[in-house]
């Protein structure tokens, strides 16, 4: 098995094996070493390359096991469907260990996402306003967030989302690793990276 080499621990080895990856693509090749040594990614890649598997794996060998109550890595989406495709490829690679994950969207009330997270989460992924309402409402604490994925970048800025992305780099803690996939480069997502990143390490698949 080929992710051998890449320095995951077994848990996340034998949820590989499961879910019958036999072995790492392009992008995850190319990127989880570097997420590992702690850089900033700019990942540019289209849907279909193992680019949600590329930034999961190194995020969730960061965390190894549930810590406390609040999240440590916030994964954003554009769209609530790409929100809950990540979160099974999260609980899909998570098996083995404990660490929690929650959805958070718009479009359903926020009661079942808010009594989740009060159990204690490691990892929040969901769409920029649905983070904002409920960091707003004190249901969810970022300040023990260190790494900030930023998926499908480029649908988020055709979205409007700039606005909101500022928003949430200004509440999350400055220290931490930022991961940013796109799979266009257009103006509006180079300034974005020029903003977020610091001294990414470019990868293109
Ligand atoms: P993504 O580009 O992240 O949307 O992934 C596309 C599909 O490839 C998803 O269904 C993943 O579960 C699957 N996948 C991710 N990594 C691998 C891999 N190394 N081998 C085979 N399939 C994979």
């Amino acid at each position: 098995n080929l992710f051998e080499n890449l320095k995951l621990n077994k848990q996340l080895i034998n949820a590989i094996e499961d879910a019958g990856y036999e072995k790492p693509t392009e992008i995850q090749e190319k990127a989880i070493p570097q997420i590992m040594a702690g850089h900033d990614i700019l990942g540019i890649a289209q849907t279909g390359t193992g680019k949600t598997a590329a930034y999961l794996l190194p995020l969730l060998m960061k965390i190894k096991y549930a810590q406390g109550m609040n999240p440590k890595a916030l994964i954003l989406a554009p769209t609530r469907e790409l929100g809950i495709q990540i979160n099974e490829e999260i609980k899909k690679l998570a098996k083995y260990t404990d660490i929690r994950t929650v959805a958070v969207f718009g479009g359903i009330g926020p009661k079942q996402q808010i009594e989740e997270i009060r159990k204690g989460v490691d990892v929040i992924v969901g769409t920029p306003g649905r983070f904002m309402d409920l960091y707003r409402a004190k249901e969810l604490v970022v300040k023990e967030i260190k790494t900030l994925v930023l998926d499908e970048a480029d649908k988020m800025m055709d979205m409007g989302f700039m606005p909101q992305i500022r928003q949430i780099l200004e509440v999350v803690p400055t220290k931490r690793q930022n991961l940013l996939f796109s799979a266009t480069m257009p103006s509006k997502v180079e300034t974005l990276t020029e903003e977020f990143l610091e001294y990414p390490m470019k990868i293109e698949v």
